[in-house]
């Protein structure tokens, strides 16, 4: 797990009782707890980001989605969103919301601050070293989230394709497929928030993903999302990878997404095979480029019973463009773009020299969410079922707590900085 033979220049590196990577949600309710526990920003711990401002990866998404689109910023601990605008862009109103918390708590986050690598050079502490200065660390929090690494599938021919690509990390605005054909993957709310947004832009969507639409009618109540965090928690302390998240939620199916269905706009097309230089060969529309195949249980069920929410959907699903394949019955369809709605992946590269990774491809997590058996000393925050504003808050304040006491030291306001050097 450690690694003895890097040299550490005394003078460049600053040393912090906890360094905490990442100033999201997760990292900055870390971060909060510290300084509520007594902890000295700039002296005891040391948020590092890799962002130019404030705002984590919100800072980064399209401006068509305001918090009245998002599910919801759960607040910061102690410091409440009250009622923010829901027609401004989550991008700026998130932004200018982490900004004031880390104001208010008078929290010096360094920044851009992109951490490369972290070792262990001695027993109990940490060395983090970043695009700029290097640091030194008797305690991780790590808060990095996942939209450093997006996750692009790959099929066969999808070099060959020379039309554009764009992933839910690149996309801004509708504009940009304005008249265009364009193949959504992925069975996640990204795509199909995209998917409607498209609407507006073009007539010709197809809708791909690896599996059925999983519709969920379940209302989205606490209690569902406890057991959400339940079934991911079993998985993650189990060193399995976190699953994608609509694999653990659903998607939600309600009056607008029922009326998007209806209107043939959130309707499945199948399955990808390959790619060409303009083009998909899809499983699933048929020989004629018309069969509307299997739309996931929740609504087959209702299409069966005849529901008339969505008595108009096979007569507004148009016929797909293209032409059939001699073989398996797949229908190749001419299209201008790919938007990738195929979801991320957590950034933890700059972990790779710890070897924390298990066989299964995850991280071995303990049953408090935050803790690392492989690596005493490194706290994941935002990771599997923290992985949402609510969860990276809770497990931020956990990682706090658990960083001071892996210290070992007193949590009242006079925590003893280590001499190491
Ligand atoms: C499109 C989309 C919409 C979403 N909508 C919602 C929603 O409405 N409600 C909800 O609860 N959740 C939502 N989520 C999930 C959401 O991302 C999380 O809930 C939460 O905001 C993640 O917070 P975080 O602090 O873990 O990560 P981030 O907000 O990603 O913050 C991580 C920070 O770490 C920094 N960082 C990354 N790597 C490094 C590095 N190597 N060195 C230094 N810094 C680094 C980044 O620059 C960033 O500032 C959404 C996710 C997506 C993709």
């Amino acid at each position: 797990m450690s690694s003895n033979n890097t040299t550490i220049p005394f003078a460049t590196v600053r040393h912090f009782n906890i360094v905490v990577i990442g100033a999201g949600q997760a990292g900055l309710s870390a971060a909060g707890t510290l300084h509520r526990r007594g902890l000295v920003s700039g002296k005891d711990f040391a948020v590092l980001d890799g962002n130019q401002g404030p705002g984590g990866a919100w800072r980064h998404r399209w401006n068509a989605l305001t918090l009245g689109r998002a599910h919801g910023v759960h607040d910061l601990p102690g410091f409440p969103l009250d009622n923010p605008d829901t027609w401004r862009p989550a991008s700026q109103v998130v932004g200018e919301y982490y900004g004031a918390y880390e104001q208010h708590l008078g929290l010096e986050v360094i920044r851009p601050a992109k951490v490369k690598a972290v070792t262990q050079p001695q027993h109990e502490l940490f060395y983090i070293a970043t695009d700029g200065a290097d640091f030194t660390a008797n305690a991780v929090i790590n808060a990095t989230g996942t939209w450093e690494t997006p996750n692009i599938p790959y099929y066969h021919g999808l070099e060959h394709f020379t039309g554009k690509q764009w992933h839910t990390k690149t996309f801004r605005d509708v504009e940009d497929f304005r008249n265009q054909r364009v193949l959504v993957v992925g069975g996640g709310a990204s795509s199909t928030q995209f998917l409607m947004m498209l609407e507006k832009v073009t007539d010709h969507t197809v809708w791909v993903s690896r599996s059925l639409p999983r519709w969920n009618p379940e209302h989205f109540s606490p209690d569902w999302g406890r057991r959400v965090e339940e079934r991911v928690t079993t998985l993650v302390t189990a060193g399995k990878a976190p699953r994608s998240v609509v694999s653990n939620t659903g998607l939600a199916l309600n009056t607008e997404s029922l009326d998007f269905i209806n209107r043939g706009v959130l309707v499945f097309r199948g399955f990808i095979d390959s790619f060409g230089s303009d083009h998909v060969t899809l499983n699933g529309p048929g020989p004629d480029g018309a069969t509307i195949n299997s739309q996931g249980p929740a609504v087959d069920d209702l299409l069966r019973a005849g529901d008339p929410r969505l008595a108009q959907m096979h007569r507004n699903t148009e016929i797909l463009p293209g032409h059939g394949t001699d073989i398996h019955h797949q229908w190749v369809t001419p299209i201008d773009s790919i938007l990738w709605g195929t979801g991320f992946q957590h950034s933890l590269g700059h972990f790779d020299p710890l070897g924390i990774r298990s066989v299964h491809g995850g991280v071995v997590v303990d049953k408090d969410g935050v803790t690392i058996p492989a690596a005493p000393g490194v706290f994941l925050v935002g990771y599997g079922a923290s992985a949402s504003t609510i969860g990276a808050t809770r497990a931020g304040r956990k990682a706090a707590v658990a960083a001071i006491d892996h210290l070992g030291q007193s949590t009242e306001s006079n925590v003893t900085y280590r001499k190491l050097f």
